[in-house]
């Protein structure tokens, strides 16, 4: 196996405010696996309050004994060797695991879609994502959104009424609400969430802190609304605690350390009879094509990435009607890898 990487600083559109952070740009690494002459791409986005780096992914990258790794269809092994490595570091696992998912594919002569038995006909519409901001900002990023079917919204701060009132002063389209653990009192919250069901909020991810379990399960024991853990969980074996806590889960692939694993989690999802939200952070085109290629499994999509980013290195998605097309192409499908794009071969 030949491996070259990329850093990347992914550029963002408009400052972005979730309930504890603001950032104008996400360190990416791309990855390249050269496998017997079949390339793969991977990416790993690392947001940095998950507390990954370029530095980390690099050290990482170095630690693996890539020969070791001699099939790159069985990723139940691959995946249990890269946690037996060090532990955590769910996003660069996840670029090795995009990238040798692009390679089965390959070898395969399938899209990654079908070999997860992913009908692209059945690809839900995906949200578009306006930040916590003042209600002339907001107005403004609402212009972006025109070509989205639903607005995932940012809450969790004191102004959430005023946020949805603005939107719904220009738009009646169906909002996702994602709260970021932002909201502290349930009383409250309930409230709020009755209020939030009358103004056509459809889902709300993550509405208050993640340890509290307790807290989560009363507001889900009453929403009229799906209530999803996002903050609360990252990897398959997090699942165990939440069943009944939520009413589903969303599923990103920088925190499953990849397709392999996201895709069992929705498995999981499905026998425990919850609903899943598949998402992303900011991602290029190539972690969004893996997501894309699980999403139809998926009750909903939050694949904004490409749509909040300016600086994309590869060929955007095709977007139709508010959703992706996914293409008959082997691997990920991934399209525009300028030559240039990967210089550090290091193994
Ligand atoms: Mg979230």
């Amino acid at each position: 196996m030949n491996i070259s990487c990329k850093q990347f600083e992914l550029e963002l559109k408009h400052p972005f405010s979730i309930s504890k952070f603001t950032r104008t740009s996400t360190p990416i690494m791309l990855l390249k696996i050269d496998f017997n002459g079949v390339i793969g791409y991977g990416e790993a986005s690392m947001v940095p309050y998950m507390g990954e780096s370029y530095e980390s992914a690099n050290a990482f990258l170095k630690l693996v004994d890539w020969n070791s790794i001699k099939y790159p269809f069985n990723f139940e092994e691959i995946i249990a060797y890269l946690d037996s490595v060090a532990p955590g570091q769910p996003a660069v696992k996840a670029a090795i695991d995009i990238a040798l998912n692009d390679i089965s594919g390959k070898i395969l002569n399938k899209p990654c879609y079908e070999i997860y038995g992913a009908n692209p006909d059945k690809m839900p519409v995906t949200s578009y994502t306006i930040g916590i901001d003042t209600p002339d900002v907001i107005r403004e990023k609402l212009k972006d959104a025109e070509n989205f079917k639903v607005i995932k919204v940012k809450l969790g701060r004191d102004n959430d009424k005023e946020i949805i009132e603005t939107i719904r002063s220009i738009t009646d389209v169906p909002l996702y609400v994602d709260a970021n653990q932002g909201w502290a009192d349930k009383i409250k919250a309930i409230d709020l969430i009755y209020w939030l069901h009358s103004q056509g909020v459809v889902l709300i991810e993550q509405p208050m802190d993640k340890n509290n379990i307790e807290g989560n399960a009363w507001l889900t024991e009453r929403s009229p609304i799906p209530l999803l853990a996002d903050e609360a969980m990252q990897r398959l074996a997090d699942m165990d605690n939440l069943k009944g806590a939520y009413h589903g889960i969303n599923v990103k692939l920088m925190k499953s350390c990849g397709m392999y694993e996201g895709h069992q989690m929705i498995l999981k999802a499905r026998s425990f009879g919850m609903k899943v939200l598949i998402g992303c952070m900011s991602e290029t085109s190539c972690a969004t094509l893996a997501a894309a290629a699980l999403a139809p499994l998926c009750n909903w999509a939050d694949l904004d990435g490409p749509f909040l980013t300016k600086n994309n290195p590869f060929k955007d998605l095709d977007f139709q009607n508010g959703r992706y097309i996914l293409k008959p192409l082997p691997g990920l499908g991934l399209e525009g890898v300028t030559s240039g794009l990967f210089p550090d071969t290091f193994s």
